[in-house]
């Protein structure tokens, strides 16, 4: 168990737990990696049995939050290569809905460094629309380290911190267990996630607690969800995402 991590773990009626993790400025700073992937230019190609969600010329497949609208992370009204995050237009979720899945997502924080700790290039990708793989620009950028990049945020830091500079393109290659329940709805197993960081072991099957919130964790609920990528108010690039179900 990490050290001085509050948990607090209630049941609720139907399936799965409240747990409540805090962010944890205790944790040790995770080990620095230097990636040994090139900066730039290694857009990991989708296989062929992949569903692409976004390759760099159509938001088609993302919606806003309540699934009513297009989309709105294309700057100038174009997508060229990439999409990017427009501050205060909310969250964006894929159409396709997912449970166990391999995925794929490069991404880009803001080339010109501003704020600090949470609020530099701060985004995330959503797993099931529930769960935070954090997005962060952790490149000389201290906060703490259940929070920074490639975190299961407020809940597992990063085995190491291998962030790239800011403007530079990133991978992540998440491989993701939904929670299983049994025929009468109750919750068996958690959730699971194995995140890769540019290339890097970040998340060694590690086991979600609750979905993601600022702080307290929610419920682990039943169902397919998309993935959402985290409106924050930082002008984080995304290109290349694709899933495998699995
Ligand atoms: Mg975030």
């Amino acid at each position: 168990m990490t050290p001085k991590l509050a948990l607090i773990v209630s049941f609720v009626a139907g399936a799965g737990v409240v747990a409540t993790l805090q962010p944890d400025e205790s944790l040790p700073q995770p080990a620095l990696v230097t990636p040994g992937l090139p900066p730039t230019g290694a857009v990991t190609p989708a296989p062929s049995d992949a569903i692409v969600l976004f390759d760099g010329t159509s938001m088609s497949h993302w919606l806003t939050a309540d699934g009513k609208a297009a989309a709105p992370w294309t700057p100038e009204g174009k997508v060229g290569g990439f999409m990017q995050c427009v501050p205060g237009s909310g969250q964006i979720t894929s159409k396709e809905h997912f449970a166990d899945a391999q995925i794929h997502v490069e991404f880009a924080t803001p080339e010109k460094v501003a704020g600090d700790g949470q609020g530099r290039g701060n985004s995330g990708v959503f797993l099931q629309g529930r769960y935070e793989i954090q997005v962060l620009d952790s490149y000389n950028n201290k906060t703490y380290a259940n929070g920074q990049c490639a975190s299961v945020y407020g809940q597992h830091a990063p085995l190491v911190n291998v962030s790239r500079k800011p403007g530079e393109w990133q991978t992540f290659d998440i491989i993701y267990r939904a929670a299983k329940f049994d025929a009468a709805g109750a919750l068996t197993a958690k959730p699971r996630v194995t995140v890769l960081h540019n290339g890097v072991l970040v998340q060694d099957n590690v086991e979600i607690q609750g979905s993601t919130s600022h702080v307290a964790k929610g419920p682990i609920d039943k169902g397919d969800g998309p993935i959402s990528l985290q409106d924050h108010g930082n002008t984080v690039r995304y290109r290349n995402i694709w899933v495998r179900k699995l």
